[in-house]
């Protein structure tokens, strides 16, 4: 396959490839995100079975890169049963991080208490394996930063699809958290998010799509794909002073220097 040389070069370091929302035409998603110029993914296994089926996606496409984690939403599942099995997919799969995890309080369930267990068993199973944690945080940034204080020698957190309060922006970037940015970001309604946004230096952004949710504003259809993000990045390297390409390029080194991706092109 020749490529054009003036593609942007992007790594979507949020996706869920493995979703059912792929199931019939998978390939061709795939395909296309790489003819768009996302050269490399990050597929995010939340869940056992999503752990079983990440691990079929990589048997098929082995330059696909994994995230392992139990999602907040799912946290009353975590019991020692889970932590074993977790432990075990982990030294088997190689993941690049643990997650996605973190707390979610926009519903009542699961409890406070059981999301706080499972968020700190997954952050000393991250801390053991030197491992980055991939965040998802909804409606407790200050909890989020609470908690990580007991964590000051972790390896670098990901605030995905960052959602949270100026707080919340501060702390990220007195902490030196990554960023990652994507469709949320480019809704007309998320001005305020984008006012928080460019208090993050470009040296901790990534790009991702949370495929198939939380397509851009412009999107053809509601199932989000990684083909979208030189739309994406065009829309919000204005934010920084860049061009969508340059926002493409910086993003995509972050992310294989944060990741130990193989290269970056
Ligand atoms: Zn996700």
């Amino acid at each position: 396959m020749t490529e054009a040389p003036t593609l942007p070069q992007i790594v979507d370091t949020h996706t869920h490839l493995d979703d059912s929302a792929f199931d019939a035409d998978r390939e061709s998603v795939i395909e296309a995100s790489r003819a768009a110029g996302v050269w490399h993914f990050i597929n995010i296994g939340y869940a056992p079975d999503r752990w079983e089926s990440s691990r079929r996606l990589r048997d098929q496409h082995p330059d696909i890169d994994l995230a392992i984690g139990l999602h907040p939403q799912l946290a009353a599942r975590f019991d020692s049963a889970l932590v074993r099995e977790l432990k075990r997919t982990i030294a088997d799969l190689a993941p690049v991080a643990v997650g996605e995890i973190g707390f979610d309080f926009s519903r009542t369930a699961p409890s406070a208490d059981e999301q706080h267990r499972a968020f700190r068993g997954q952050l000393e199973i991250a801390a053991t394996a030197g491992l980055p944690t991939i965040i998802h945080q909804r409606e407790a940034s200050d909890a989020l930063i609470a908690e990580f204080d007991n964590w000051p020698n972790l390896a670098p957190v990901v605030l995905h699809s960052f959602d949270g309060t100026q707080r919340l922006a501060d702390w990220a970037r007195e902490r030196g958290c990554f960023v990652g940015i994507g469709g949320l970001a480019t809704r007309r309604s998320s001005q305020p998010l984008r006012e928080l946004l460019v208090r993050i230096p470009v040296d901790r952004l990534l790009l991702e799509t949370d495929s198939p949710y939380l397509a851009p504003p412009d999107a053809a259809t509601r199932r989000n794909t990684p083909a979208s993000l030189p739309r994406i990045a065009a829309a919000l390297g204005p934010l920084w002073n860049l061009s969508g390409e340059d926002l493409c390029r910086l993003t995509s080194r972050n992310a294989s220097l944060l990741f130990g991706l193989p290269r970056v092109k």
